[in-house]
């Protein structure tokens, strides 16, 4: 047997064995079905993402920013959404990204090498990618190619960063992963101007008990700290929610109504309380769970 079909038949047995444990594969086979197509959301914000992770754009009149950039193996899907929505990719000056983990920094490589993006991610997740690299995830996407990075700047609490005309408020609010950032800031549209708020991160995903088991946090305080984390921010004054995932706002369906003429689908000044009190209720649930504990 030659070596080129010796090496062929071992990556066949290394991806079957990889498609056997991995439980997070589904996500990252036929993503092209996941496909939306791009829409104007409220004044310079655009959605760009797919049907589960959220892609923001904002057009800040000095460059694009992207909020996240999308899911491993789904870079070619975020650049088509954006030609689509009559921009150029390359104009993306900065991703900042909502967390660490590999649904929300896929196309993180791709736009650095190719354009010169800067890259934002909160300061503790960036030093989970040097040290815990594991609460990443990026393994678990199947793909050699998807790799960690250095970020260009770390965001810490209480940052605010000006991109172009849009002025951003940051804050950490570690749970999901210790370095979620949650973000606000004004949007004009006209001569109105609303205030957008954003959440980086609220699957319950990495607050069950065998992941905090195995990663080392046996008493579980990072659900305590999730819940100071939406407590932190859950009084901010947001009339546009934006979400981390497409069930956060009902991105989805919002999108429809903007289609069906409701220019203020997006415009809800009680969805983003409502979420984080959603989701402290849930977690408060979780958490008097016995199998849980
Ligand atoms: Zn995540």
């Amino acid at each position: 047997m030659s070596e080129l079909r010796k090496e062929y038949d071992h990556v066949q047995d290394e991806k079957a064995r990889w498609m056997g444990i991995s439980l997070a594969r589904k996500y990252f086979v036929n993503q092209e079905k996941r496909y939306v197509h791009p829409f104007h959301i409220f004044g310079n914000v655009w959605y760009v993402g797919d049907n589960w992770v959220c892609v923001h754009l904002i057009d800040t009149g000095d460059g694009l920013l992207l909020i996240d950039c999308g899911n491993c193996g789904a870079t070619a899907m975020l650049v088509q959404a954006i030609w689509e929505a009559g921009f150029n990719p390359k104009d993306v000056k900065w991703i900042v990204l909502s967390h660490g983990h590999m649904d929300h920094m896929g196309g993180a490589n791709f736009f650095r090498r190719m354009f010169g993006t800067r890259i934002y991610l909160g300061e503790p997740d960036s030093r989970d990618y040097r040290e815990r690299p594991e609460l990443s995830l990026v393994h678990q996407t199947g793909n050699l190619a998807d790799e960690l990075f250095e970020p260009d700047y770390e965001i810490k609490d209480g940052d605010k960063l000006r991109f172009g005309n849009t002025e951003i408020q940051f804050y950490l609010v570690p749970g999901h992963t210790a370095g979620c950032i949650a973000a606000f800031f004004d949007v004009k549209d006209g001569d109105r101007t609303v205030r957008a708020g954003y959440y980086g991160g609220f699957g319950f995903n990495t607050l069950k008990k065998s992941f905090l088991d195995d990663i080392g946090d046996t008493e579980h305080k990072t659900r305590e700290i999730y819940l100071n984390s939406l407590k932190k921010v859950r009084n901010q004054h947001v009339d546009l929610f934006l979400g981390n995932h497409c069930t956060n706002n009902d991105t989805l369906g919002r999108a429809e109504r903007l289609k069906a003429g409701d220019r203020d689908a997006f415009i809800d000044d009680r969805a983003w309380g409502d979420y984080l009190d959603r989701k402290r209720d849930e977690l408060l649930a979780l958490m008097q769970d016995p199998e849980q504990n």
